[in-house]
């Protein structure tokens, strides 16, 4: 509990922080004085193909009713011209010049309307050149651009890390410390809490920050870990075994009278030697000492005689203290 609500005060601490970091973007990498111009001329551009695009639609149309206009004409002439071979009448040549003068005039229309047309298909084709050759240049520019903002990600990722580190390493050794001194103390739920609480900020809150570099970080900071808690564990286990050794090779009432009363119960409720914490058969009545390590396990009331554990303090059967000392005395 103490734990959970130490983390909540720590999120809410850091939930209230003012954000130091602002947000980066592409434009901050990029000369506005260079940039600038060159979006308007896109913009320009693309204004100027629209429009351009419009204008032929409206010459494409133009064109269309010309040929047309032109192509019935034709066909009227042709026809006039037809029946005018079947009369041959002479005093109608002057109609011939009159008709084939407007014909003429109608070709002249469809090809002006034709050359339109094609100014028209000019002016978009440039407009359209000239924005594909300002993006490429804006493009050019954005990728520059694009790399100093991946540097400047990168430093800010790291800027993160090491504020964070500074707040969480800290916790981290004040509660190394009170996990080497007073974890058995009188408040060590106190204490289990705050250890919890810095473990929590530290490989929650702090290592997924760690900057990966590609993954070169985060693997050596592995390696380092497992090396140094893995070489830790060796030498607390030699250490633990030596003292077996030891405790093995004193008298048994000195090993006796060293083995907490609470941690003698506890082991011989697993069937296990206090002494060695070898596995032993209690329910064998013939059975006084460890085989393993050759402790007493049970002994003989002075005043009664009856066999109990030599672990208890008083004899089950009359209540005598059992006080191996003074049995043991010469
Ligand atoms: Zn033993
Ligand atoms: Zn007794």
């Amino acid at each position: 509990m103490f734990a959970s609500f130490l983390i909540g005060l720590g999120g809410t601490v850091v939930g209230d922080l003012p954000k130091v970091e602002k947000q980066l973007s592409l434009d901050d990498y990029m000369d506005a004085k260079v940039a600038e111009p060159v979006r308007s001329s896109i913009k320009t551009a693309d204004v100027a193909e629209r429009d351009a695009n419009s204008a032929l639609e409206q010459a494409k149309l133009k064109r269309n009713a010309a040929r047309a206009d032109t192509a019935a004409a034709r066909e009227t002439f042709n026809n006039w011209l037809a029946t005018r071979r079947v009369t041959q009448l002479p005093d109608q040549d002057p109609e011939l010049m009159a008709r084939t003068r407007a014909l003429d005039l109608l070709k002249d229309k469809e090809r002006a309307a034709g050359v339109a047309v094609e100014a028209q298909q000019q002016l978009a084709l440039d407009a359209r050149q000239a924005a594909v050759r300002e993006r490429r240049k804006l493009g050019d520019m954005q990728e520059a651009a694009q790399v100093q903002l991946n540097a400047a990600y990168r430093r800010l990722e790291l800027r993160v890390f090491l504020y964070r580190l500074a707040r969480t390493l800290p916790l981290l050794v004040v509660a190394g410390w009170l996990f080497v001194k007073k974890r058995k103390s009188t408040y060590w739920p106190f204490v289990w809490g705050f250890i919890i609480f810095a473990a929590f900020a530290f490989f929650i809150e702090l290592v997924p920050y760690l900057p990966s570099y590609g993954g070169y970080v985060r693997y050596i900071v592995g390696i380092i870990v497992t090396i140094v808690v893995g070489r830790q564990a060796i030498v607390s286990l030699n250490r633990y075994l030596e003292k077996q050794k030891l405790a093995e090779q004193l008298p048994d009432a000195q090993r006796r009278e060293e083995l907490s009363y609470d941690t003698a119960l506890t082991r011989l409720s697993k069937s296990v030697c206090p002494g060695c914490e070898r596995g032993v058969d209690l329910k064998n009545t013939t059975m006084d000492f460890c085989p393993h390590c050759g402790i007493g396990l049970f002994d003989h009331c002075f005043a009664c005689s009856t066999r109990k554990s030599a672990f208890s303090k008083f004899c089950h059967a009359c209540g005598a203290a059992a006080e191996h000392d003074k049995l043991l005395a010469p």
